[in-house]
Formats: structure tokens, C-alpha cells, sequence
């Protein structure tokens, strides 16, 4: 199934109708980055309401989404769970989405905050700790040239960086 509704009619049909306040992604960017995570990447056109579910091949049907983010969208018959879906997902800031689902995963595994770590061990240089963070990250599985960011992989860097103040 190749979809022929083009890129730009996806972005330009959307970003002239919904409020990008509060979006990952604003309007001059949104060819380029994730709708959802706002992360650089290849984008897919996705369907709002699935092909199978009778979805048509059109911009009003259509958002775009990185490959991680579209296994994760929500395919349901109602258009507005989508927007729902990626507005809830919205980060102030670019290339901040995995962090912030990293820190949740991180206090998911170790039963404490990110924070409550690095004030429990006075990790207080905030520069040199990202230094050690990117360092690690460069060693983690890298995906056509990007870091392969899951919420997994980030809570395991910080995870190793944190080992390091311990020890
Ligand atoms: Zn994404």
C-alpha cells in the first residue's frame, strides 16, 4: 500500500488548522521532525484512521510520524484519538521527548526520581554529568546515524553515569 498524499500536503493541511502551542513539533519543522516525539528523523505518513478500519488516503487523514512513534500511535476509527494522542505527548523543547520518557522509565526500574539520585549523591555539576551522559550514549546502538533512543536505552545510560558517582 504506497501512499501518494505528499509530505507537504500532510504538514501544510494541518499546520494551518491546529494550534502548534504545546506541540513537539512547530510549523516550519514539520517535514522534518516527529509530530509526536519532535525528533529529527525519517518521517511516515500515517494513517489518523487505518486503511483497513476504512481510512482514506488524504491530508486530513494523514499525520507524520517517525518509525518508532508510528508503531505506537493509536489506530481507532475516531480521528480525534490521534490528536488527543500526539498533543498529550507535546515537549516544550526539541530532542527532549526520550530524556523525559527515560527518567519516567528510570524511576520505573530503581524506585526513585532521576532527581532524587542526583541529589542523594550531590551530582550538582550538571555540565560535567551530561558530558558523562553523551559519552555513554555514544556507545549504545546507533540507528542510521542517530542514537537508537528508546525510554529503556536512555535509563540504562543514566543508569551506568549515575554507577560512576556511586563508585
Ligand atoms: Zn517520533
Amino acid at each position: 500500500m504506497s501512499i501518494k498524499t505528499k509530505v507537504c500536503e500532510i504538514s501544510e493541511y494541518w499546520f494551518s488548522r491546529v494550534d502548534e502551542c504545546g506541540l513537539s513539533v512547530d510549523a516550519l519543522e514539520a517535514n522534518e521532525r516527529c509530530w509526536r516525539c519532535g525528533y529529527k528523523n525519517t518521517l511516515e505518513k500515517c494513517h489518523i484512521i487505518p486503511d483497513s478500519l476504512g481510512g482514506k488516503d488524504e491530508p486530513s487523514n494523514l499525520v507524520l510520524l517517525c518509525h518508532r512513534c508510528h508503531l505506537e500511535n493509536p489506530n481507532v476509527t475516531d480521528p480525534e484519538i490521534m490528536w488527543d494522542w500526539i498533543r498529550a505527548y507535546g515537549t516544550s523543547f526539541y530532542d527532549t521527548f526520550w530524556f523525559l520518557k527515560g527518567m519516567q522509565e528510570y524511576e520505573f526500574i530503581y524506585g526513585k526520581s532521576f532527581e532524587e539520585e542526583l541529589s542523594r549523591l550531590n551530582i550538582d555539576d550538571e555540565i560535567q554529568f551530561k558530558d558523562l551522559f553523551e559519552d555513554e550514549l555514544k556507545k549504545t546502538a546507533f540507528h542510521f546515524g542517530h542514537p537508537y533512543l528508546n525510554s529503556a536505552t536512555v535509563a540504562g545510560v543514566m543508569r551506568i553515569v549515575i554507577k560512576k558517582y556511586i563508585i
